[in-house]
């Protein structure tokens, strides 16, 4: 069966700077694939560089075995690739089940800019996600009464409105405590399977990554240097050099 996505070869140079220097890899339905590596890695342009926001100097991406070379990022997000983003400041003063709703509206180019129809269309659906992610009660608080884990949590519910078969999710748990953090990727474990979409994510906690990662990518300096299962990566050698040991659970054990 066809990957749903498969990189090759993916280059990217900012000026001297190779953020991207040949990066391969697939991603299967089903999987929760992590994507690790120590700042400047090269992580976000991988991300930017698979939705089309920023184009590869080579390389492929295929999705489904589509090639998205040359495509718009809004043609790639309809093709089905999603991804988290920070809520708007200007949602908040939607209600929890709205922002899920005009998420939904958009996917059908209905946005007309009229916010109060949100407030009827695709409520039944809007809870039945919030349900999925487990803030159907509240969804009728506005955002702006929402704790920080919570708006995290509506910000996968809202991407996942997008219907996506893959979801990329750069830094989703950013200033989560560290509990939180381990909910909200266990969450989104639970929905990869149950949907059997693929999720790629970075997160910056190891003990999140190491517990719910299928897989694991590390990349350093622009190149990938290990792709293999979490107990197989704490095991390598060349991660542990760039980690010195220190951020692996495990590590010395
Ligand atoms: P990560 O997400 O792993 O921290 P990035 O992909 O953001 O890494 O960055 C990889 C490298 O590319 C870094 O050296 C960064 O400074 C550089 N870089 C990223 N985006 C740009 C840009 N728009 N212009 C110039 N350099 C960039
Ligand atoms: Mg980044």
């Amino acid at each position: 069966m066809t990957a749903l996505l498969q990189a090759s070869g993916l280059r990217k140079s900012f000026g001297g700077v190779h953020a991207l220097a040949g990066v391969s890899f697939t991603l299967e339905r089903g999987e929760l694939l992590a994507l690790i590596g120590p700042n400047g890695a090269g992580k976000s342009t991988c991300f930017n560089v698979i939705n089309g926001q920023l184009a590869a100097d080579g390389g492929r991406v295929l999705l489904d075995g589509v090639d998205l070379a040359g495509r718009r990022p809004r043609e790639i997000w309809r093709l089905g690739v999603g991804r988290t983003f920070q809520m708007a400041a200007t949602y908040a003063s939607m209600t929890v089940a709205e922002n899920v709703q005009v998420a939904l509206l958009s996917r059908e180019r209905q946005l007309c800019g009229w916010w109060a129809r949100a407030s009827e269309q695709h409520r039944d659906e809007a809870l039945e996600l919030l349900r999925l992610v487990q803030l159907h009660a509240a969804a009728d608080a506005p955002c702006a009464t929402l704790a920080y884990g919570d708006l995290k949590t509506l910000e996968l519910a809202v991407a996942l409105a997008g219907r996506p078969q893959l979801l990329l999710m750069d830094e989703p748990t950013a200033g989560m405590a560290p509990g939180e953090r381990n909910s909200l990727m266990a969450l989104t474990r639970e929905l990869v399977r149950e949907r059997a979409i693929g999720v790629l994510f970075t997160e910056h906690s190891m003990d999140v990554v190491f517990a719910c990662a299928d897989r694991i990518l590390v990349m350093a300096r622009g190149e990938l240097i290990a792709d293999a299962a979490p107990d197989e990566v704490r095991a390598d050698a060349r991660v542990r050099a760039v980690y010195l040991g220190n951020a692996m659970p495990g590590a010395g054990r």
